[in-house]
């Protein structure tokens, strides 16, 4: 609600987001696209908390927060493993740290490796992986802590072409089958409208910015043996 933030940058003020309001609805997708620079990296920072608003609110089923919280999770661009941690350590360690014993974090984050495809590599070392398996692995993290709210910020920026595609196609595999709530920052189109139900157009030039409905087969339907 009424979001502003503003940066100083050598003595002059920037404003990045004026009073920008915007209600996400459970278990939709919304891409945020826009130019560099327009501040889409900012407002995924300001929604996981990570980030201080100037002024505004964010409100989480009609409750405000502040700072970070465990029914949000960040997927970054690069999954920074750590990489004297097994990939089943690096999944398992955010919900020992969440006080669960190691054998229950090991069975859930067992599940969570199945899920994106890495059965087979559990027990590998980050340095044995390829880009999209590391980034797998940065989703399987993410969501293994079951966030409501999946914030991802370029998740497949650093990805090749083709790898990019079976990642998105995944991505939609997994939103259909996990009841979780995706806002993506990308700066590709086509990612955004392949992905989300509704696309937040930023700008760079003080315009307000839009909200635009993809009107296509939802990701969800896609993955439906009726869509063709
Ligand atoms: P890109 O697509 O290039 O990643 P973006 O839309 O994600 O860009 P942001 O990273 O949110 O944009 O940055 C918005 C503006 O705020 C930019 O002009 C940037 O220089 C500025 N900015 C971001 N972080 C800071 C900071 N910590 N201090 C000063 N200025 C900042």
């Amino acid at each position: 609600r009424h979001l502003s933030k503003s940066y100083n940058l050598n003595g002059q003020t920037l404003p990045v987001l004026r009073s920008l309001s915007l209600d996400i609805r459970p278990n939709e997708a919304l891409a945020i696209v826009g130019p560099s620079g327009c501040g889409k990296t900012t407002l995924l920072r300001l929604l996981a908390g990570l980030e201080k608003a100037d002024s505004g609110q964010i409100l989480i089923d009609g409750i405000p927060v502040t700072g970070v919280g465990t029914e949000r999770a960040v997927i970054y661009q690069e999954p920074r493993l750590l990489p004297w941690l097994t990939v089943l350590q690096n999944v398992a360690f955010g919900l020992e740290l969440r006080g669960l014993s190691r054998a229950q974090a090991q069975e859930r984050a067992g599940r969570y490796i199945r899920l994106v495809g890495l059965e087979d590599f559990r027990n590998a070392w980050p340095r044995q992986l390829s880009g999209g398996m590391a980034q797998r692995v940065g989703i399987a993290r993410a969501l293994t802590v079951q966030p409501e709210i999946l914030l991802l910020d370029e998740p497949f920026g650093a990805l090749d072409a083709m790898t990019k595609l079976s990642m998105q196609e995944e991505l939609a595999r997994i939103w259909g089958e996990e009841a979780v709530t995706m806002v993506l920052v990308t700066h590709d189109l086509e990612e955004a409208i392949l992905l989300a139900d509704r696309v937040l157009v930023l700008t760079n030039d003080g315009t307000p910015p839009s909200l635009v409905t993809v009107d296509l087969p939802r990701p969800r339907d896609r993955n439906s043996a009726d869509f063709v």
